[in-house]
């Protein structure tokens, strides 16, 4: 079966062709500039079309789908009620699920036929208690709005937990994993017997580690302080939270990783505290996500930082665990959202074969 999987951003199309269940990877590529003044796509639609001249034809379509509020547990099969349901959640998703609808909208019409399955990044957190996704807040801003904690990259930290599992060759359902997803948005999980109990970023991606532009956990009072302060309106609060802060805005420099570490080693005040902030965070929440497990067979590095950045692996757990009788493995795995959806867009079109016949 020869599955396309698309993954829409505001301004991108990331796809990527496999034939499964062998997961060769066929073909992958990228159309990037979409709706900016002076490219030549201007809309997903546009950008489809051109993906699919380079792709011959394909029996499913896997699409990355940003947040599933409540709605999803799992992947789907896309029908209307699928897409009203995916528009609902963009009030709490603005920036990533308008894009992806525009994808599945496009491969609608330009696919008229082929079945096409919504993976969602929210859908693995969606074991997470409600002792652990419930905010400080009151109440009904949850039973009235669904405020409450969603947690993303979902399918990244699912991916790397099944590859724990198969490299420590154990059952993941016997395994307490802790799976740190550091690339330019960066999040932790804690995932007891292959379900996540707990992960670090929240309603939106803002929340937890520091990350390229994030801010990552801080004292919500100070939201309001600034924009009284500095008489700002929420959009540019808004801003200043998601795109100005972060590792960049912390050192003033960059938000990539590999050019922090380098000023770092020059020397540069800003960068090397930009660095030891990430990493004291970071180290807390492996602490703490070891606290609520009891313990961890293994602390899963994975994304840009994770897979390459090996001073940052080892500083975040120096000292952690040496008074441990039996120390988590620590292990590097090069995550692979794009399979996931695959495998996921695979085995709900055979189930849903099986079903018929
Ligand atoms: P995204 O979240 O955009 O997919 P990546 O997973 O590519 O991001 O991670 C980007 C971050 O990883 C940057 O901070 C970058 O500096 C860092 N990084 C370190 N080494 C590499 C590498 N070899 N390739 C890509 N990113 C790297």
């Amino acid at each position: 079966m020869k599955i396309l999987v698309i993954n829409c951003g505001s301004s991108s199309i990331k796809y990527k062709v496999f034939e499964m269940p062998g997961e060769r990877l066929i073909s992958k590529g990228s159309i990037e500039h979409i709706g900016e003044a002076d490219s030549s796509v201007q809309d997903h639609y546009t950008g489809l079309k051109m993906v699919l001249e380079k792709v011959d034809s394909v029996d499913a379509v896997g699409h990355r789908v940003v947040h599933g509020g409540e709605k999803f547990q799992e992947p789907v099969i896309i029908d209307n009620s699928v897409m009203r349901k995916i528009k609902q959640c963009c009030m709490i998703a603005p920036l990533h699920n308008p894009a992806n609808l525009a994808g599945i909208r496009a491969c609608k019409k330009l696919l008229p036929g082929v079945k096409q399955v919504a993976v969602f990044d929210t859908a693995f957190h969606q074991t997470i208690p409600s002792y652990a996704y419930i905010y400080g807040l009151p109440y009904e801003y949850y039973s009235r709005y669904r405020v409450r904690k969603y947690g993303f990259h979902g399918t990244s930290h699912e991916y790397v937990a099944l590859e724990a599992a198969r490299i420590l060759k154990r059952p993941l359902e016997k395994l307490k994993l802790i799976t740190c997803h550091l690339g330019n948005g960066c999040s932790i999980a804690a995932i007891d017997k292959g379900r996540s109990i707990d992960t670090s970023m929240g309603f939106t991606p803002l929340e937890g580690l520091i990350m390229g532009t994030r801010c990552g956990d801080i004292d919500p009072a100070l939201v309001t302080y600034i924009m009284r302060r500095k008489k700002i309106d929420v959009y540019e609060m808004d801003n200043i939270l998601n795109k100005t802060s972060g590792l960049k805005g912390i050192s003033g420099i960059s938000n990539d990783m590999r050019v922090l570490e380098s000023h770092a080693k020059a020397n540069e005040p800003r960068a090397k505290l930009a660095l030891a902030i990430f990493i004291y965070r970071l180290k807390k929440y492996i602490g703490a996500y070891m606290a609520i497990m009891g313990r961890a067979d293994a602390i899963i590095f994975t994304a840009g930082i994770g897979e390459h950045q090996k001073d940052i692996r080892s500083k975040a757990c120096e000292g952690l665990f040496s008074h441990m009788k039996r120390p988590p493995k620590i292990l590097v795995i090069a995550t692979n959202e794009e399979l996931m959806i695959a495998r996921q867009t695979c085995q709900i079109i055979r189930r849903r074969r099986q079903c018929k016949e």
